[in-house]
């Protein structure tokens, strides 16, 4: 078998230990798509690849995974698949500058700071990236593909250099590029993931711990996050259950908080227990289908003793679902 073969159809398994590659009989016939319409999980202890549907995929429609990680601009996935898989990906987010208005791929204008720069032509590596301004603020932006990609890789080593335990410093990376990166473009994405995780659960910010700003900041980074995934990883994606997960503590806790110092009306309330329940559930049901032991799957169980929890507050505003 060629080892160009290989490297195509395979899956990398094992993240955990060593990376392996395991090719599987029928898996590797599904075809790629940057908006992938499966999940797949595989266990680590008999290399058992489990892909299952996350979104209804109507009769006649393929069947799709992604080869590439999602959380990354059109430029980024299309050169890993290129260097990788061979094939230069044309699906409808690769062709759209918009990236489907996540905006993923997106840089401030410099010029009329309003604007964004996109790339002309994403499905052209040498394209030029000039600004969308319409209502004639902008007097006019335009960059080179090279410069672009030089200005990237600048800020993506910067990125590199954080220590992903960090919060401080990841703070202050969003703050110093707000201006020049789009709020969800990709590298700002990568490190609102890991903050999204890391406030509620690391030393000196313990979910207990944390002051109303920091669980707004917390609740707000992962909502900012789901509308993204909601168009580039839909349905029952991981990275969804984890990140409906992670949105629920914050907004429990400052409900809590509103209830014993405001004056809230029940069916404010009521409201606002409604919103976390609808999350937790979709957390729980993803979550369920991940490996028993592993972090995911003992978030799931987490998010079953959540909802156990919630349905005590029934006792003291009332059936609320
Ligand atoms: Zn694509
Ligand atoms: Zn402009």
């Amino acid at each position: 078998m060629q080892a160009k073969y290989l490297v195509v159809n395979c899956f990398e398994i094992g993240q955990q230990g060593v990376n392996i590659r395991g090719l599987y009989p029928t898996a590797f016939l599904l075809s790629h798509d940057c908006v992938p319409n499966t999940n797949h999980t595989d266990e680590e202890k008999n290399y058992k690849l489990t892909i299952r549907a996350s979104t209804k995929i109507p009769l006649g429609y393929p069947i799709t995974l992604s080869y590439a990680y999602t959380l990354q601009s059109t430029l980024k996935r299309r050169e890993h698949l290129l260097d990788n898989k061979f094939f230069e990906c044309h699906c409808r987010r690769c062709s759209d500058p918009m990236e489907l208005g996540t905006y993923t791929s997106a840089v401030i204008c410099p010029k009329c700071k309003t604007g964004l720069v996109l790339c002309d032509n994403p499905l052209d590596t040498e394209s030029p990236w000039s600004c969308n301004d319409t209502t004639g603020k902008c007097p006019g932006y335009r960059i080179q593909a090279r410069s672009m990609k030089l200005l990237l890789h600048r800020i993506s080593q910067e990125v590199e250099q954080i220590d992903m335990n960090d919060v401080k410093t990841m703070e202050m990376f969003l703050s110093k590029y707000r201006n020049v990166l789009h709020p969800t473009h990709y590298l700002c994405l990568g490190v609102k993931v890991s903050l999204s995780q890391l406030y509620g659960k690391i030393n000196g910010y313990l979910i207990y711990e944390l002051t109303n700003e920091t669980l707004e900041r917390k609740r707000d980074i992962c909502l900012e996050i789901l509308r993204v995934l909601d168009v580039i990883e839909p349905g029952y994606t991981r990275i969804r259950g984890v990140t409906l997960y992670e949105v629920h503590a914050p907004m429990m806790i400052l409900l809590t908080k509103d209830m014993e110092y405001g004056s809230f009306s029940k069916n404010e309330i009521k409201a606002r227990l409604k919103e976390v329940l609808k999350y937790l559930i979709e957390a729980s049901i993803i979550l369920g289908y991940e490996p028993e032991n592993s972090p995911e799957g003992l978030m799931g169980k987490a998010a079953n003793e959540a909802l156990v929890q919630i349905k005590d507050w029934e006792k003291i505003v009332g059936k609320f679902r």
